[in-house]
């Protein structure tokens, strides 16, 4: 298995080249060169199966001769063996032919986990193979910083650097981060938006002679990896219900609605794929008005969606356009330039036929979670209660099953959760110690040059 370029002019790698690259050289993304295809016979036979299982089967196809399958099946075992729900994705019903399928049985207590454990096990295995350190460069909305921090902490060869936007993600997501007891790991607060902090990854990434000189690297979900492993919920969802599903994803950055689509394109029925955002509503207008235009992000409830930018797009663009490289590549250098593109009516009609879109507001959120409590005693975090909000909307026309993506505990949120409720949710133990104990963190103005400066400056000599 092969992976190429979505901008179709960086040569084609390896999965373990492509895990240990992130973004390709010539700024695209990567994707398998070609689908792999699971049968209905094997989708069915998923069902029952542990998720471990599931995911050797899946990420088998995707990694191609990367890792050998003993060295694949223990890093998945590995990687889910701290999760506190044996299903590590379970589905719960909270009404007729609704699920939530809970995503944060994690050590960070969010979706991010699911991917990063075992990322950060396959990225340590390919760099030992390989030789030679790593930079991990992150910016985070709030929840991938501590996924991988979780993920890459404390591993040999590799530094962690991690940009979230100062004040603009939760206490408790900022601790999990800061609180990190690793000398690998290094927290950055950035004076500004989480797409400034995108912004400047991006932009050291372009910085050639310094992205090689210190072998820059990204974990955030443009690294394919990522998306692979998150796959795998989508097939042990739909395999357990026995009925093609509406999936509806609290969206961000695109990277989890578009493992969705990857499933899908492995051959998994799936109804419909419904983008759920907060006001930060880029996909929906998006998708639903066929103009991709980034505005100012505004802090929302669900600060892990607030997120004008949506880098996996340019996967499913890839995709809608019949892989038109030359296309994307013409599109992605007018959206940087113009922040603005107009989406051609094949590529819109091409995204209609697995997506749909909506957004919702704060007090649609808050509503959403006082409704979940009322008529079924569970608190839910803003996220997922975005989800829900949009779920109840799109419900009307699905007589299939309809699954909403829990992607967040409610105690990393408990201000909404309070809010919505007047409840304060229970905290568990391994986050609440995140509260008492020392942070590490280094404020910077949004400014490319210092955070190259501490990199340079933070990395052990050669
Ligand atoms: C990251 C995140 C999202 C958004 O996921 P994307 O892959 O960026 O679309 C939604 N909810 C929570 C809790 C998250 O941490």
């Amino acid at each position: 298995m092969r992976y190429v370029s979505t901008r179709g002019a960086a040569p084609p790698q390896s999965f373990a080249e492509m895990l240990l690259a992130g973004l390709a050289p010539d700024g695209g993304l990567y994707l398998p060169e070609a689908w792999p295809h699971f049968t209905p016979a094997e989708i069915a036979a998923f069902a029952g199966q542990p998720y471990a299982q599931v995911a050797r089967a899946v990420l088998g196809r995707l990694v191609g001769d990367s890792f050998t399958a003993a060295e694949r099946a223990v890093d998945i075992a590995d990687a889910y063996a701290g999760f506190d729900d044996k299903r590590i994705a379970p589905l719960v019903e909270i009404g007729p032919n609704l699920f939530l399928m809970e995503l944060f049985h994690g050590p960070t207590f969010a979706f991010k986990d699911i991917a990063l454990q075992v990322l950060g096990r396959m990225f340590a295995r390919a760099l030992a193979k390989r030789g030679g350190r790593a930079t991990v460069l992150a910016a985070t909305s709030g929840d991938t910083g501590s996924a991988a921090i979780a993920a890459l902490g404390g591993l040999d060869n590799i530094e962690v650097f991690v940009l979230h936007p100062k004040g603009r993600v939760s206490e408790v997501q900022r601790r999990q981060m800061t609180t990190a007891p690793f000398a690998n790991v290094h927290n950055i607060a950035v004076e500004g938006t989480f797409d400034d902090c995108q912004a400047i990854v991006k932009a050291l990434f372009a910085e050639t002679d310094f992205a090689h000189a210190v072998n820059l690297t990204a974990v955030n979900s443009i690294n394919f990896a990522r998306i692979a492993a998150q796959s795998v919920y989508y097939f042990t969802a739909a395999a357990q219900l026995g009925a093609p599903p509406v999936f509806v994803v609290p969206t961000g950055n695109f990277g989890d609605v578009f493992a969705g689509e990857a499933a899908m394109r492995m051959g998994l029925a799936i109804e419909k794929l419904v983008v759920a955002t907060n006001a930060n509503d880029i996909m929906a207008r998006a998708l639903n008005d066929g103009i991709y235009a980034s505005g100012n992000a505004q802090p929302t409830l669900s600060p892990s969606m607030d997120i004008q930018v949506a880098s996996n797009f340019e996967r499913a663009l890839f995709e809608a356009s019949g892989r038109d490289a030359g296309w994307v590549r013409a599109a992605m250098t007018q959206f940087a330039k113009e922040k603005s593109l107009a989406l051609p009516e094949n590529v819109r009609a091409a995204l209609r036929v697995r997506y749909a879109a909506a957004r919702c507001d704060d007090e649609q959120t808050l509503a959403a979670i006082a409704r979940v409590h009322a008529q079924t005693g569970r608190l839910i975090d803003p996220h997922t209660a975005v989800a829900v909000a949009t779920a109840d909307n799109f419900k009307l026309h699905s007589k299939g099953p309809v699954v909403v993506l829990s992607t967040a505990h409610p105690a990393k949120f408990p201000d909404a959760v309070r809010q919505a409720t007047g409840l304060i949710p229970p905290m568990p133990p391994r986050l609440s110690a995140v509260l008492s104990a020392s942070e590490k963190i280094v404020d910077l103005s949004a400014d490319k040059g210092l955070v190259q400066a501490l990199i340079e400056a933070r990395l052990p000599p050669s």
